[in-house]
């Protein structure tokens, strides 16, 4: 019998990810403040994206308080970032590190929930910029450092609605669906050539903010909270998953 590789099932040593410099994207809330607590609790060298720079703040004030390698804070908004912004944030990290090891693409808009017919244009656009757009800009000018590092991990984030969609999800399912195709050519133009591999997560239903909006009768505890999915992300970010690419894996088990 063949055992399936799971990620989600992976436990990390203490320092799996020591000497790794990981950027994680929406770091300041949710999903992304859990996945950037848990890569410093296993030795990472965390760069702490996001727009809300007090809640960056607090998860750099978490990260030290228990004990973690000092974070890097790096005011980005993805909705209105310039490309001297971009650039800037290479340099960087580029001058800090030299390098980059890990790239997690968490940040994400919900959008309304709405039929097609009535989708209002301009958020559309919103939706598709931050979710797909930013992402495939940030990860373009810094891969040069993702080059640099001898084992890089890509990750980016998808959803459910990204691989199957479904009525009223919009702008997001569709930048979804755009996320595990950008995965895929990123990770296909890569292999061979580069030692970059690049993958796509779905951590499924977990007790955040835009889980709330999406679903604001659902009973709140009946959602994981976001500190009980990261094992994938360490797995994916680190060693765990070396030579891995081009694939989508689930943070949680399927319903
Ligand atoms: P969340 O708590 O709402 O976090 C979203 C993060 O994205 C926040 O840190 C937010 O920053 C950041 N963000 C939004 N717009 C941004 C912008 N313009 N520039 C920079 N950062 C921006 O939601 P979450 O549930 O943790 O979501 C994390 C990822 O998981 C998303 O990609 C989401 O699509 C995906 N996902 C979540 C679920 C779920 O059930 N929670 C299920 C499937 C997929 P601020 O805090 O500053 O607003």
């Amino acid at each position: 019998m063949t055992s399936r590789f799971e990620p989600r099932l992976h436990v990390a040593t203490r320092d799996e990810l020591a000497g790794r410099v990981i950027a994680i994207t929406g770091a300041g809330s949710g999903i992304g403040r859990a996945v950037a607590l848990a890569c410093a609790a296993h030795g990472a060298e965390v760069v702490l994206l996001g727009r809300t720079v007090t809640k960056l703040e607090k998860v750099y004030d978490e990260i030290i308080a228990a004990g973690g390698v000092e974070p890097v804070i790096a005011p980005l908004d993805l909705e209105k970032a310039s490309a001297r912004e971009y650039d800037a944030i290479a340099e960087a990290i580029g001058t800090r590190y030299g390098r980059l090891d890990g790239l997690l693409h968490n940040a994400g808009l919900l959008g309304d929930l709405s039929p097609i017919e009535h989708y209002d244009v301009p958020l559309w656009t919103r939706v598709m910029h931050v979710n797909v757009t930013a992402a495939f800009a940030l990860t373009q000018v810094l891969l040069p450092l993702l080059r640099a590092a001898p084992d890089a991990s890509v990750l980016f984030t998808s959803s459910s609605v990204g691989r199957r969609g479904r009525a009223y999800w919009g702008a997001y399912a569709v930048s979804k669906f755009a996320v595990e195709g950008l995965a895929q050519v990123l990770a296909d133009e890569l292999s061979g050539t580069t030692r970059v591999r690049v993958n796509s997560i779905n951590p499924g239903g977990t007790r955040t903010a835009m889980r709330r909006a999406a679903y604001p009768a659902e009973v709140a505890e009946s959602a994981p909270l976001p500190e009980t999915i990261t094992a994938a992300y360490v797995c994916l970010l680190g060693p765990g998953a070396r030579g891995m690419s081009g694939q989508t894996v689930d943070a949680q088990a399927p319903a």
